[in-house]
């Protein structure tokens, strides 16, 4: 067992400072309207530092050092910009162990996690576009004898970017190394739950990125986020948010008429076909290991499989292994290697969690597992713990509708496979999905039946850089990894050249 020290203690690797400006042209720029806020970390609920409250003239300074760096890094080589890239890559590396510790603090994440799959998933984030984009190729076509089409990739010039608080640096990652590999400059807005860890990246990185490329813009929805969504200043829009906000980001562009990526909420079904039960061997226990994937990160991911779906026929046996297993997931302190769930980011999302238990409970969902705030003792008495929570019940109820962004599953039955693809696809949403068996056939066919833009087939939660993610239905537009990404960061230009003398 280690347990790392939390920052401001004796023998922490991160110190922050007392305050973050916002990083503008390469450099701190107190807030315009001089305010600030507080930043607290959910392990104990204490503030930590604090940070500037950015508004409309912020984000104008941010657009002006983006602006006047655009057209220089538009120009470098993509072979000069994978250096970058790969340089950034090398720096989070070194780093590893300190900004995983800043992830936790921060977010209330286990350590475990930010160590084994946030950090690593950013260093490979960044080394994988560092390598599509010295991939890419052009396009030529002989239209006739002498005419000829030239396609180019443009990068769009100066982008906003607005992440949300549950993968800090991780959405940061998703959301930069396109548009840098691409040749945009940046302005980007963190979670108003999450900035310090943020800025604890742009400290490591920020020499080797020339100034005005990379801008950040703390602050608040409203205040700075809006500001941004909707200048027409920027040529697109990236979003990583609820649905509700996306759907007011898709409005502000398009008075602009600029493009929007948008990765939404979700309501993800994780489906057990009785096979799965054919045997108690290593398979059984991976798909019980999927089904308290639920608890991953607290239950604060997009694609949280916040609704399993057990067949009939193993329904009893399967459910009462899988609540075991979830009864055994260790709760502690985030910043212990043993922790396998820590605090929920704030105290908002403590309370609007505890309200959906309430609203399970009180339309008659049975709870199986948790359902309560979990006090942890001592300084993490402050904190905001809740632990692994199991709710059975009907796909009707809000528990089974709504995202709750929280450690809690709602578990139906399905009678066949028909019913299990009816009851998966009744939802707004389409952002994940999980199908175990055994069958390579029936998993294929539910993988294609499954109205969701990525399907787990055996596993889940894994988000390799070169995979395609991204929403169906209400969860979202475009893609996020791989190198379809590349499309979302630039534009065609065509030159259509005729090399012939005479007149056509
Ligand atoms: P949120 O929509 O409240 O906030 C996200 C970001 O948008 C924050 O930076 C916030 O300040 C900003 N914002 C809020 N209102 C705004 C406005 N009017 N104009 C401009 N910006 C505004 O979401 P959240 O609570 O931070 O994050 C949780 C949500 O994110 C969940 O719904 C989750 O499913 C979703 N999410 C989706 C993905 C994905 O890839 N699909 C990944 C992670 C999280």
């Amino acid at each position: 067992m280690a347990k790392y020290a939390a920052p401001g203690r004796p023998g922490s690797m991160v110190s922050y400072r007392e305050r973050y400006d916002h990083f503008i042209g390469g450099e701190y720029v107190p807030p315009a309207e001089g305010g600030y806020f507080e930043n607290r970390t959910p392990v104990t609920g204490e503030v930590f530092t604090e940070v500037a409250r950015g508004t409309a003239p912020d984000v104008e300074r941010a657009l002006d050092a983006a602006h006047g760096a655009a057209r220089a890094w538009g120009r470098t080589s993509a072979a000069d910009r994978a250096s970058v890239l790969n340089d950034i890559a090398d720096r989070v590396e070194d780093n590893l162990e300190a900004l995983a510790v800043a992830e936790t603090w921060e977010n209330g994440k286990p350590i475990r996690e930010s160590l084994a799959a946030d950090l690593p998933l950013v260093v490979d984030h960044f080394r994988y576009f560092a390598g599509v984009i010295r991939a890419q190729e052009g396009g030529i076509s002989q239209i006739g004898h002498d005419l000829v089409a030239y396609h180019f990739q443009e990068p769009l010039g100066v982008v906003g970017q607005i992440i949300p608080w549950n993968f800090p640096l991780l959405m940061a990652a998703w959301k930069l190394a396109p548009a840098l590999a691409a040749g945009n400059a940046v302005v980007l807005k963190p979670a108003e739950q999450t900035p310090a860890s943020i800025h604890v990246l742009v400290n490591l990185i920020a020499e080797l990125l020339p100034p005005g490329v990379v801008n950040v813009v703390n602050g608040f929805g409203l205040e700075a986020g809006k500001p941004l969504a909707s200048s027409p200043r920027v040529a697109k829009v990236a979003f990583t948010g609820e649905t509700s906000t996306g759907r007011l980001i898709m409005r502000y562009a398009g008075e602009n008429i600029i493009p929007v990526t948008l990765e939404l909420g979700g309501k993800s079904p994780n489906i057990f076909f009785d096979d799965v039960a054919a045997r108690r061997d290593a398979f059984y226990d991976k798909a019980l290991e999927g089904f308290t994937m639920f608890a991953l990160n607290q239950g604060e991911v997009c694609t949280c499989p916040s609704r399993a779906l057990i067949q009939s026929s193993i329904y009893d046996r399967f459910l009462a292994d899988a609540t075991e297993r979830t009864r055994a997931i260790r709760q502690g302190d985030p910043l212990d290697t043993e922790t396998m769930i820590g605090a929920q980011v704030s105290v908002e999302q403590l309370e609007k969690i505890l309200g959906y238990i309430d609203v399970g409970k009180r339309e008659g969902a049975r709870l199986l597992a948790g359902g309560e705030r979990a006090d942890l003792g001592g300084e993490l008495s402050g904190g905001y713990y809740v632990t692994p929570t199991i709710f059975e019940g009907d796909n009707k109820m809000r528990v089974f509708r709504e995202e709750i962004f929280g450690p809690v599953v709602s578990v139906t039955r399905f009678d066949d496979f028909d019913d299990a693809i009816k009851i998966a696809n009744d939802t707004p949403y389409g952002l994940g999905a999980g199908v175990w068996s055994r069958d390579g056939g029936v998993a294929y066919r539910a993988g294609r039946e499954i109205q969701a833009g990525r399907v787990w087939v055996n596993n889940y939660h894994s988000y390799p850089a070169h995979a395609a993610f991204g929403g169906y239905k209400q969860s979202g537009i475009g893609r996020e990894n791989h190198r379809a990404m590349l499309d979302h960061y630039q534009q065609t230009k065509n030159l259509l050249v005729s090399y012939s003398e005479n007149a056509q």
